[in-house]
């Protein structure tokens, strides 16, 4: 046997025997709301105050840092490290969980975690509490063990994920804590079988297209210029042009084209026999990241200003515009590590896709970082009943610490 297999028996009979304790520790923490002051929370202050004492009691090095909000909440972030080498490979967790939802559609209490069938339910247990349990077990297997990890084991557990990250991991990174050369992790999506490493994602686009013409009586339409008209001849001309002129697709995103849809349409005039004067409907897209946002609002601009829409004034307005920054590499360090570990540690030939974006990982992408994002489970964040396999926390565990074997 080799060194390597070696090394990773030892650490996966480690992380069989924390069982009990990731249970135990995952229950714990369920009971511990975090959730943020814009859902009705107070923040995850007192659960980094349970997390911190548990990451302490493993003998690793711990540094919390709070942030006060707007509503004066403390928002809190941990990062333990293990190692003492140049560069550190980065296990991104969040501690924040969406609020319980419609309570009468949970069969036991949210906040406090259940345990049967080898499952544990609660809010959070799924997203973003298996992973979180994991990492945290993973860390402390490798302590135990005296193994000299590959790079530095970097923990780190964030804040406000769920709404933003301005109080988590933007912070983080402004505070200058990580290197150039160091490796993001971002246990955030789950597949059922943890095949998928996510490392790209779509544009994102939302306009607001409002279509300005003349109100009038609808028995003399002839005296003003009905919006709605033109709205609908615009939604029909815009869902052509832009699936024709962007039509590129990749096996990586599912779906593996762009999307273009017309979506809100807001309400115009009361009564029946009103031609509407003004006319607001906005688009949602999700983009190829071979395609720049700028460029389809410039082909909207162009279709609006043609002959077709003289009669009407239209005002675009993006409401969200977020080009998607490039893809983390498949040959980038973190992608082989994690795609070693799948294979050895779950039997399973690893796929590299896309998503439509919203983890921890754009943040670190946008940065010029490789960020992969992975997770095993079900997909039951944010449900009711949420809950997460014990058997699957200790696959995370035991995929993430083995990324830190030596060759
Ligand atoms: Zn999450």
């Amino acid at each position: 046997m080799t060194s390597n297999a070696q090394d990773i028996r030892t650490l996966n009979s480690r992380i069989d025997a924390m069982r009990e304790d990731m249970v135990s520790s995952m229950s714990k923490m369920v009971s511990i709301k975090a959730i943020s002051p814009l859902s009705g929370g107070t923040g995850e202050a007192k659960r980094a105050d349970f997390l911190e004492q548990k990451l302490n009691s493993f003998g690793v090095k711990v540094k919390r840092y709070d942030y006060k909000d707007e509503s004066g909440a403390i928002r809190s972030n941990l990062i333990a490290i293990l190692g003492s080498k140049d560069r550190t490979l980065w296990i991104v967790a969040h501690m924040d969980t969406v609020a319980e939802g419609d309570i009468a559609l949970w069969v036991h209490d949210p906040f406090k975690a259940h345990v049967g069938g080898g499952k544990i339910f609660g809010r959070g247990t799924n997203d973003n509490g298996e992973a979180l349990i994991g990492a945290m077990f993973a860390i402390k297997a490798l302590a135990d063990s005296g193994i000299d990890p590959k790079y530095n084991y970097g923990l780190v557990l964030v804040a406000d994920e769920e709404l933003g990250s301005k109080f988590g991991i933007q912070k983080l990174i402004k505070e200058g804590l990580f290197n150039k050369t160091d490796m993001f992790l971002v246990p955030d999506s789950n597949t059922k079988s943890g095949r998928d490493i996510e490392i790209a994602e779509k544009s994102i686009l939302w306009l607001k297209i409002t279509v300005n013409g003349k109100q009038v009586h609808a028995s003399t339409p002839e005296k003003g210029v009905n919006a709605q008209r033109y709205s609908s001849l615009l939604m029909v001309d815009l869902d052509e042009l832009l699936h024709k002129k962007y039509n590129a697709r990749s096996d990586m995103f599912d779906p593996g084209a762009s999307t273009f849809e017309m979506t809100k349409h807001e309400k115009n005039v009361d009564s029946i026999n009103i031609v509407p004067g003004k006319d607001v409907f906005y688009m949602d897209s999700r983009i190829l990241p071979m395609y720049k946002t700028k460029d389809i609002i410039k082909d909207i601009k162009k279709l609006v200003s043609s002959p077709k829409y003289k009669q009407v004034k239209v005002k675009l307005e993006p409401i969200q515009q977020e080009d998607a920054p490039p893809p983390t590499d498949k040959n980038a360090e973190v992608f082989v590590a994690i795609s070693d570990s799948i294979r050895k540690q779950l039997n399973v030939e690893p796929k590299a896709v896309g998503i439509g974006g919203g983890t921890c990982a754009a943040y670190f992408r946008r940065e010029g970082w490789p960020a992969v994002v992975w997770g095993i489970g079900e997909d039951v964040a944010h449900q009711p009943n949420e809950f997460a396999y014990i058997n699957d926390i200790v696959k995370c565990a035991k995929v993430f610490a083995a990324m830190f074997i030596q060759e």
